[in-house]
């Protein structure tokens, strides 16, 4: 059985602008291996990958995403899931050598920009070969894939709290931390059309951003509703969704820079926007406004800040509302747009700064994909990508976002497997 598997061990991996993301496929059975000598590097690698959680400095598996007894070419194991800054390539090339990786196969399976900007140094340094895969292709078969064999727990929604006064998160009671997020960003709604992001070749969705007067009035109708525009979703809970019919549906992936995928059929799927203005966006603005070093201390300042000392508020520049339009006088108006004072920018703090920069770069990303959503007529949206890693303000914000300013037309979906969709879609292409 094991024969049809190609060489081993089987490694997909996903080279992006800010992270690599491996995931491995270890076998229950190494017996089918020809040769002492094999088999000995085979489990030294095993042995290395299954027995340590941390490699180097900055290699991490994330052991609650493994997924056991899974079948792959005929084989059975378990499939687990690793990364490392794509800053620390050399030392993941040293280490295949260290380990003696080109005994055992004379190629790896390689997807994301860096399968490209790498080949030479594997080639070169270490004898091994990269077979390249498209990464658009790869990240859509990975969600089928992951999604299919983890399909009652893979897929997620926020939702309203039953009863609006909760203040459950994740069915636990919420701590004081989230209270009073609830309380202290819950205004932060996105002005529909009084921002222009500058996205880059979405020429198509900068007419839909304006396309007249439909949009308007079903917006001004749900502002007129009872709706409690004092939420931003921060106390929304997480509910699975059966995602096994989900077509057509739109994918957003959020890396370092954003694609936006509209998907038909397993087979069938379009590129259809993306922005630069993404995770690394975040990262980078939030680095140079705090002097924060980490994507988890920039998320963690994030969860401690207020954007409206940051933010310009419709009711900054009206005094209250913007009745005409029904745009409530706590919408944010202009992102940063505090920052021209001299005074605000004393008042600000780091926490304030970054927890701007989470929304402005999140609402951002939000309003595009809406945008995409209308013009594909597509209803559903997946938001991958390791940004919304460890951070559940920016998923509840979407959610929130794709909700309300479509009137509940739109859903916004998430995947446990965030950022490795590529890397598994990957090792599937070289199993095919
Ligand atoms: P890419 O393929 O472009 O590297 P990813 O899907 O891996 O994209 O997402 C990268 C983004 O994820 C970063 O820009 C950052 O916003 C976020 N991120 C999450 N965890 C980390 C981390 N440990 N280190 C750096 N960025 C992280």
């Amino acid at each position: 059985e094991a024969e049809t598997l190609p060489s081993m061990p089987y490694f997909g991996m996903d080279i992006g602008g800010t992270l690599t993301k491996l995931v491995y496929f270890e076998p229950l059975d190494v017996s089918e291996v020809e040769g002492p000598e094999e088999k000995e590097t085979l489990r030294t690698i095993r042995k290395y990958l299954t027995g340590n959680v941390a490699y180097g400095k900055t290699g991490i598996r994330d052991v609650h995403l493994e997924m056991r007894n899974q079948k792959l070419g005929g084989c059975r194991g378990t499939l687990h899931f690793i990364r490392f800054p794509t800053s620390e390539m050399q030392a993941f090339i040293d280490l295949a050598r260290a380990k003696n990786f080109s005994s055992l196969a004379s190629a790896i399976c390689a997807t994301g920009g860096g399968a490209f900007k790498f080949e030479k140094d594997f080639q070169e340094q270490v004898n091994l070969q990269l077979h390249k895969y498209d990464e658009l292709d790869c990240l859509i078969r990975g969600i089928h894939f992951i999604d299919r064999h983890n399909y009652n727990v893979e897929c997620y929604y926020w939702a309203k709290p039953p009863d609006s006064n909760s203040q459950t998160v994740d069915g636990q009671p919420s701590s004081n931390l989230n209270h009073s997020h609830c309380s202290q960003s819950g205004k932060n709604h996105y002005v529909n059309g009084s921002s222009q992001p500058d996205h880059s070749g979405t020429s198509q969705l900068d007419q839909s951003n304006f396309n007249g007067s439909q949009q308007y009035i079903l917006e001004k109708d749900h502002l007129g509703d009872d709706c409690d525009s004092s939420h931003s979703g921060l106390d929304w809970v997480k509910k699975p969704f059966d995602f096994r019919n989900p077509y057509p549906y739109l994918v957003v992936n959020v890396g370092s820079g954003v694609s936006i995928l509209a998907v038909y059929s397993p087979t069938n799927y379009k590129r259809v926007s993306g922005t630069s203005l993404g995770g690394g966006t975040f990262l980078g603005l939030c680095c140079l406004l705090t002097g924060c070093e980490t994507f988890e201390e920039a998320v963690d300042l994030a969860s401690r800040g207020d954007n409206h000392k940051v933010d310009r508020l419709v009711q900054d520049i009206y005094g209250g509302d913007y009745r005409r339009f029904n745009l409530k006088g706590d919408l944010v108006a202009s992102s940063f747009g505090h920052m021209m004072s001299k005074q605000r920018r004393e008042e600000a703090t780091r926490e304030d700064l970054a927890k701007a920069t989470l929304v402005t770069i999140t609402n951002n990303i939000g309003s595009i994909a809406r945008m995409c959503a209308a013009t594909e007529k597509i209803e559903r949206v997946v938001f991958v990508g390791n940004f919304l890693r460890v951070n559940t303000i920016s998923m509840k914000l979407l959610a929130y976002a794709m909700d309300y300013w479509s009137y509940g037309a739109l859903k916004a979906l998430f995947l446990e497997h965030e950022g490795y969709f590529g890397a598994m879609g990957c090792l599937m292409e070289y199993l095919k």
